[in-house]
């Protein structure tokens, strides 16, 4: 009877009928496109006069610092290269702390004497001026002041972002103001793999490399999202403002069946993915992985690891393009941590390694006593950066979305603690029980540790409730949001582990000093650290209630809202690490700890309004329509009296009733949110406002939303406005 008018029906209907996907021949192979719109090597030994590609290469290759003389040179061939795959315009291509990237473009165009032409200039590549004033930068100082502008990262490849008509040539940039501070997030990433380089290159002198010339972190990022058909989206506020859904009953079909897991991939989809690839590989990603997650509707992709830096930016690439193409294919992508409640959340895995300048992955343990030795002093020393700075670690991956993942029971907890596998774990053991100090060669020979990598790649792995896992030569940091950028969560990695090794290699040499041949000094120190870092090692079950007590009594933090997680930027040791380790300055900490909280603040301001909104225009709207036609009911059968049986409107009475009931306690709830805003309000310190509200306000708005999925649950299908679970979830 409501179907006409009902939107939500209709997009049902459209939905049913849209239904073909065009097959058109494969047109590429994965390799014969790969980075056609890249920079690349190739491209540059092509375009370049030997000497700048030289000069150009060593900067990129062994981190050195861009020779400015040969800007002009490289920004007029990367134009010539840009115009003839229909370029017109370039941009600084940057990560401000909004998390999203930023562009602005500018045409080459320019006007001479002789009329226009198109010109891209050296210092137009090196340099560039957005109007910073607008982004976030947390600081007291004025506009003016605030006043940044944007460098060229030679090191992650510019590209060419194609556009309906015509393209941009993109170019990776840090964005930095005028006194020198970082006002993004690549700036503290990029300080962060030299902190760590150097301290890594130490490790390296000590065993008797004097090759390596330096050591970068690698990083490979899988990233899971949720697809949806746009037409839903289209009619979901909520999704659309704020990423998730603030209403929506349970499906009588969750993942209970768990039969998407890696399920065979539905054929939209897998255009989708298909046409994604294609322009990633165009973008020199190299997506490798793709299928089906968890819950219905979610999927996953990784690419092939790369540079620290490299690797975040493509993660970028990675969310803009899956959206872009998303949009292609009728489908709304969403990256939020938790868009729909009660259903697996969306994270990102965040796979970290490092490698010397050979090409050698440090954390893949040797084939000899000295190599392994020495993986386990970088291995001592990670367990030491997770055991010192895991709130330092939870206060990167902290944001207002990822708190409705962490801690529920299929994500990682808010408890930062290290798996390590059977193996690993055992051989610490023995060190720890003084097996190992005698003869360290024979013993790591009889352990069989040199065969290491083979047997614990199949070993490890097993525990996917870790949030910081030790998956064969690299660890596995699962805790990261799946819409955040994974900059500052490898930051600060790359600080603590970088400060860890400081700390146990001057603690080494201390004891050679005094006379201690160098195995045992190892072996000694490595000791001393197995025994520190034991708290945060587990191996169980990290979803389970045990684990929280065990935690407890262990010590470790349990912090589950992001504004108190974000207290790990005032605590003075992590200060002290972060300025001694050169990745942030004291300004720069206070700067990223004021713009997280304010952040927090927005984005449960801009949840509560459109909960309320939602409510008010159109779940309270349908609600009264249904309950005044159950009045008429009612009172209908109320005037035919004893004309009919006793009790005749018995149901349409418990109908009405419960109607009542959760119309009264929505408009109850908004009352209660909206007064706990207007009280934050009045806080003045950001800090203590965002505690505030993450105290009075996101659990309210959890249990408020109830009354709506109540309501859902108990109007008439052709009454209900808004998409439900049972469609988005399951219709495509
Ligand atoms: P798993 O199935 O254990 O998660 P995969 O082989 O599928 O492992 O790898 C997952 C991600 O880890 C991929 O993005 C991969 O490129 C990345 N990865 C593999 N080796 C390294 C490494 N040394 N450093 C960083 N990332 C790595
Ligand atoms: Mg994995």
């Amino acid at each position: 009877m409501y179907s006409n008018s009902n939107p939500r029906q209709s997009v049902l209907l459209k939905i049913a009928a849209n239904g073909h996907i065009n097959f058109e021949p494969q047109k590429m192979t994965n390799s014969s496109r790969f980075g056609e719109n890249t920079f690349n090597d190739h491209v540059m030994r092509e375009r370049l006069p030997k000497d700048v590609y030289k000069k150009l290469r060593d900067t990129i290759k062994k981190g050195e610092k861009l020779d400015i003389t040969i800007a002009n040179t490289v920004a007029h061939a990367m134009k010539e290269w840009a115009m003839s795959k229909g370029v017109s315009h370039f941009t600084h291509w940057f990560q401000p702390q909004t998390g999203l990237t930023a562009e602005k473009h500018d045409a080459f165009l320019e006007l001479d004497e002789e009329g226009v032409v198109e010109r891209f200039r050296g210092n137009q590549l090196v340099q560039g001026e957005p109007d910073a004033s607008s982004f976030p930068s947390g600081g007291s100082r004025t506009t003016f002041e605030a006043r940044g502008y944007t460098a060229w990262d030679p090191s992650s490849p510019a590209f060419i972002m194609e556009g309906p008509k015509g393209s941009i040539l993109c170019i990776p940039s840090v964005f930095i103001s005028y006194t020198g501070e970082a006002l993004d997030k690549k700036t503290p990433l990029l300080r962060s793999m030299e902190s760590i380089s150097l301290s890594a290159l130490k490790v390296l002198r000590l065993f008797g490399n004097t090759i390596a010339s330096r050591v970068v972190t690698t990083i490979g990022t899988e990233q899971e999202y949720f697809l949806i058909d746009k037409a839903f989206y289209n009619l979901r506020p909520d999704l659309q403002i704020t990423g998730r859904t603030l209403q929506g009953a349970k499906p009588p079909k969750g993942q209970q069946l768990e039969d998407h897991y890696f399920g065979s991939i539905k054929e939209r989809v897998l255009a989708f993915m298909q046409d994604s690839e294609t322009e990633l590989y165009k973008l020199g990603v190299p997506a490798k992985t793709r299928h089906n997650e968890v819950a219905p509707h979610q999927f996953e992709i990784a690419p092939i690891f790369a540079e620290a830096n490299v690797g975040a930016d493509r993660n970028h690439l990675i969310m803009e393009v899956l959206k872009k193409v998303a949009l292609r294919h009728g489908l709304a992508l969403l990256l939020h941590e938790k868009p729909f409640a009660g259903i697996n959340g969306s994270g990102k895995h965040n796979n970290w390694s490092m490698a010397d300048s050979e090409g050698h992955n440090l954390l893949d343990p040797g084939a000899t006593p000295e190599k392994n030795l020495q993986f386990l002093v970088f291995l001592v020393s990670i367990l030491r950066a997770v055991h010192k700075y895991g709130d330092l670690l939870r206060m990167a991956i902290a944001s207002a979305s990822n708190d409705h993942r962490l801690g529920a029971n299929e994500a990682p907890p808010a408890i930062i603690s290290v798996f390590l596998g059977e193996q690993l774990s055992h051989i610490l053991d023995d060190i720890k029980a003084g097996r190992v100090s005698q003869s360290v060669d024979k013993y790591l020979i009889d352990l069989g540790i040199s065969k290491l990598p083979a047997i614990s790649r199949d070993n490890t792995d097993r525990n996917r409730t870790s949030p910081f896992a030790f998956t064969g030569e690299k660890f596995e940091f699962r805790a990261i949001g799946s819409s955040a950028s994974v900059s500052l969560a490898n930051t600060v990695l790359n600080a603590a582990v970088a400060d860890s090794i400081d700390v146990i290699v001057a603690e080494i040499e201390a004891k050679r000093a005094a006379g201690t041949e160098l195995k045992e000094a190892v072996i000694f120190v490595i000791n001393k650290y197995v025994v520190e870092t034991e708290p945060i090692r587990f191996e169980g079950n990290n979803y389970s209630k045990e684990w929280e007590k065990e935690a407890k009594k262990r010590g470790l933090p349990n912090i589950k809202k992001t504004p108190h997680a974000l207290d790990a930027l005032v605590k003075p040791e992590n200060i002290d690490m972060l300025l001694r380790q050169k990745v942030f300055t004291k300004q720069e900490i206070e700067g990223r700890y004021k713009i997280k909280q304010e952040q927090y603040i927005t984005a449960l301001e801009i949840e509560s309004e459109t909960f309320c909104n939602m409510v008010n225009t159109q779940i309270l709207p349908a609600a009264i329509t249904y309950k005044n036609e159950l009045l008429n009911v009612i009172q209908g059968i109320k005037e035919l009296g004893t004309l009919l049986p006793a009790g005749s409107a018995k149901t349409e009475v418990e109908i009405f009733k419960a109607i009542v009931k959760n119309i009264d306690s929505l408009e109850l709830g908004c009352e209660q949110i909206k007064t706990k805003l207007e009280k934050a309000e009045g806080i003045e310190n950001v800090a203590d406002k965002a505690k505030f509200i993450s105290d009075n306000v996101s659990d309210l708005l959890n249990d408020v939303r109830h009354y709506a999925d109540d309501l859902e649950n108990i109007l008439p299908d052709g009454l209900w406005p808004l998409p439900k679970y049972s469609e988005m979830l399951f219709i495509m």
